[in-house]
């Protein structure tokens, strides 16, 4: 990206565009009218409405002319298919782990490992659960208990490692529950739910030798390890010379499993996985997996996903990716402080937060800021984001009605893998501006229909 920020020369996409795919151009007042009609809920509204789509990078991105070409490959037998030995082989020699099982995406994984670990009643720590996780764990009648360290909650802290699990706060879990009802611990790398921050080497290991000397298992939540691997290498002190495949071996040695989305680092528009070193769990888990996935060689996908998986989870490695990966995001991150935005300091790997509680103190929690900031960056550039605030978050007291905001407004634009170009991210930088210049008159909005759970994928608004 820009040449002014970094001391090399600019940090390009380090490919060529080969298969393109329009953007159908819209005027504000057509947007307008989209809106309304949407009810002023971005979910609700039709991709081709959209100019730039920055709702997820989670089976958003651009595959490969090498993983197109896997793909004529994919050997579509039931049992013991070619793609599956490929796929099989390329996550064990990315992960190192002993049984590889394929799932459709991230949450199957997390609900099979669930489903046999856990029981009623027991505790599973996480520097912060993803929402799926926390739903799958909640779902087994166990407790999904968050342990980031101070660092991660503070949006402004420029801690290298804010997706640090406290290693204090563990400890003390484990005296206050006891290890018996703490079927394993889980690392999110990077921390998606905190602002997609990195994990240190060193906090990996730290919560390794609390764990040891009770037999409790650490698993990774892996969807974005490279992303993790590469913050690593750039901050962590020892790990500069290192490649960043080294850097994901050893993450991994020091772990009994992991659950896997490659919707975000495998590079592919679907499919996931589960790993573990334990011959007994692998078998519980496998009989689960042909119960609702599939046979244990294709597990909810088809012999093309598993081949576009294999070859993804190498070129995600590449370092010369990475570097534009991070450079990319930390350009978006940089120029919007520039503008005078307040954020989630340091930019992550996958996104940039927005505060909308600070950048619009004059709308009330309830008012729903990051709902208003949001559907202004659509109707002024077709720009699509997410509310990650009280929308997504409030709770709504069942008896009174009354409803508590969440913790934080945020608005989340994410960086879908491979699909944009820096002077698409520029025009995100334009928009923002025209925004951030009249930020005084945006108004608040109110629900007027929700669903009794997971509203924001379908409420309707109205402006105030
Ligand atoms: C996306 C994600 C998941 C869930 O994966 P899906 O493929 O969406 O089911 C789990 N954990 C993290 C950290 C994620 O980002």
């Amino acid at each position: 990206m820009s040449a002014r920020r970094f001391p090399f020369r600019t940090v390009f996409e380090p490919f060529i565009i080969k298969s393109v795919e329009p953007i159908r151009m819209t005027t504000r007042p057509e947007r307008e009218k989209i809106m309304k009609d949407a009810r002023y809920n971005l979910f609700r509204v039709k991709s081709q409405d959209v100019l730039i789509d920055l709702l997820t990078d989670s089976g958003t991105g651009a595959m490969s002319s090498e993983q197109w070409a896997a793909i004529m490959r994919g050997d579509e037998a039931y049992a013991g298919s070619r793609s599956f030995q490929r796929f099989e082989a390329a996550v064990k020699e990315v992960f190192g782990f002993e049984h590889v099982i394929p799932t459709h995406q991230g949450r199957a994984a997390e609900r099979i490992l669930f489903s046999v670990v856990c029981k009623k009643g027991d505790v599973v720590p996480n520097n912060t659960h993803f929402d799926t996780t926390r739903a799958n764990i909640e779902y087994q009648g166990a407790i999904a208990e968050d342990l980031i360290i101070p660092e991660g909650l503070d949006p402004q802290s420029l801690y290298p490692f804010k997706g640090n699990m406290d290693v204090e706060r563990l400890e003390a879990l484990i005296k206050r529950v006891g290890a018996a009802r703490i079927p394993l611990c889980m690392l999110t790398i990077t921390n998606n739910s905190g602002g997609g921050q990195p994990v240190s080497m060193e906090n990996i290991k730290a919560v390794k030798t609390v764990l040891e000397p009770h037999g409790i298992p650490l698993y990774f939540d892996a969807a974005r390890f490279a992303e993790n691997a590469y913050f690593i290498k750039l901050r962590e002190p020892g790990y500069q010379d290192r490649s960043v495949k080294s850097i994901v071996r050893e993450m991994m040695s020091y772990a009994d499993g992991c659950t896997m989305s490659a919707k975000k680092d495998g590079l592919v528009n679907i499919g996931g996985f589960l790993c573990t070193n334990e011959d007994r769990l692998a078998r519980q888990e496998k009989d689960l997996l042909i119960l609702t996935e599939g046979f244990p060689t294709y597990g909810g996908l088809a012999g093309r996903d598993l081949e576009a998986i294999a070859v993804g989870l190498r070129e995600i490695l590449n370092e010369d990716y990475l570097k534009y990966r991070i450079a990319e995001a930390r350009y978006l991150g940089e120029h919007l402080v520039e503008i005078g935005y307040p954020i989630v300091q340091p930019p992550g790997g996958h996104a940039i937060y927005i505060d909308a509680k600070a950048l619009l103190p004059h709308l009330r929690p309830l008012q729903y800021p990051g709902q208003s900031l949001s559907i202004e960056l659509y109707l002024e550039g077709g720009i699509r984001t997410v509310e990650i605030g009280s929308v997504m978050f409030g709770k709504i007291d069942p008896d009174t009605g009354k409803e508590t905001p969440a913790r934080m407004e945020l608005v989340r634009l994410a960086l879908p893998r491979r699909v944009h170009t820096q002077s698409h991210i520029d025009y995100v930088l334009e928009v923002a501006r025209d925004v951030y210049g009249r930020k005084e008159q945006l108004g608040g909005y109110r629900i007027v229909k929700q669903p009794a759970f997971l509203r924001h994928f379908s409420a309707e608004f109205e402006p105030l």
